[in-house]
């Protein structure tokens, strides 16, 4: 066991009215069970050294039911001004929007390959929808799209460009005026809520009686490529798999139409299709398998093996800036470090037109 993974980080005492910037999760919010084993501390996330330099980002697995969950976390409220101010701060560049694109366009063939003629040109709500590279290709084949996305930059930049009609905010119920949707979208948004529970229900009561819900996570089991970073970064509390996602969706009431795991353009996901009518599932209850011990060693080594790769294709950007940032005057050092940012995007635009040429 590594040591560093055993050593926990206390929330920051109170000294002000101001909230503390670490919260403890100290049960799974699936099965309840108090059981969690330190799994990966993550050490390149340039969030939370913004927040607060010297931590990382830790993450414990549920030995009840196999959910990863990160903690000590980053509170709401600081969250909140997180995903305010340093999320998604500029436009989305074009090798990002390539990837939405290609992506929501997988999404609607494997939605029409699901439901059939019930996936296509109805009404559609997109939460969490970023730029609205989603709502621009369903709507392109004749449906008629709106999406609602917390951060200001990506959501006007959705209006202005594709024109499509996103409402800058939290989701909630009173955002969206009780109007319900044939499909209702949460692609990468789940992971992300402080209560998935509270999330699912209310994208539920927005939904169509014979409309669908169609929910996308990462696939905590496949960390592949920069899937480390993306996948263990401060803003996703939750890491669910196949089982644990197939769990939540039972446990919020809400029937399975098909749940798969996919490798999508732009990486390795669990893609469910839920239909509205909600009733409440026993199976849900279920015990937990007795294999969890042997899935939490399994699962550990493959992202233990995963730092290597991660730290050739990332992790070096970081040390290097680091570097910079110690040897370079400090008024110095922030000018080389953008312009050492901007070469780099510079050279993955090129790799990336030169392979999609
Ligand atoms: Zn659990």
């Amino acid at each position: 066991m590594d040591p560093q993974a055993i050593e926990t980080i206390q929330p920051a005492p109170r000294s002000d009215s101001r909230p503390a910037l670490l919260e403890n999760q100290d049960r799974c919010i699936l099965c309840g069970s108090s059981r969690l084993q330190p799994f990966y501390v993550h050490r390149y996330t340039q969030w939370i050294r913004s927040l607060a330099p010297g931590l990382h980002c830790r993450w414990a697995m549920c030995l009840g039911c196999g959910l990863l969950i990160q903690t000590p976390r980053v509170s709401e409220p600081w969250m909140r001004r997180v995903y305010a101010e340093q999320y998604r701060p500029t436009a989305p560049n074009p090798s990002y929007l390539h990837g939405k694109i290609l992506d929501a366009e997988d999404k609607l063939t494997w939605l029409q390959s699901s439901i059939g003629a019930a996936g296509a040109s109805r009404t559609v709500l997109d939460i969490g929808c970023a730029e609205g590279s989603l709502l621009d290709v369903f709507r392109k084949r004749h449906w008629t799209v709106e999406g609602i996305e917390p951060t200001a930059v990506f959501a006007a930049w959705g209006r202005q460009t594709y024109g499509v009609p996103i409402t800058q905010g939290e989701f909630t119920s009173e955002a969206m005026d009780n109007r319900s949707f044939d499909l209702v979208i949460l692609s990468h948004v789940l992971e992300h809520a402080y209560d998935p529970f509270a999330l699912l229900r209310v994208a539920a009561q927005h939904i169509s009686p014979a409309g669908h819900l169609l929910i996308e996570v990462p696939d905590m089991e496949q960390p592949g490529g920069n899937g480390i970073a993306g996948w263990l970064s401060i803003d996703h509390l939750w890491g669910f798999s196949f089982e644990t996602l197939a769990r939540c969706l039972r446990q919020a009431g809400l029937p399975i139409v098909r749940i798969e795991r996919c490798q999508t353009p732009r990486c390795a996901a669990i893609r469910a299709l839920c239909s509205g009518s909600a009733a409440a599932d026993e199976s849900a209850a279920r015990s937990p398998s007795d294999g969890i011990a042997y899935y939490y060693r399994r699962l550990r080594r493959r992202y233990r093996r995963q730092r290597v790769t991660h730290f050739f294709r990332v992790g070096w950007k970081d040390a290097v800036i680091s570097t910079i940032r110690v040897v370079v005057p400090p008024h110095v050092a922030e000018g080389v470090v953008e312009r050492l940012r901007q070469g780099y995007r510079r050279l993955t635009r090129r790799t990336h037109r030169t392979r999609t040429e």
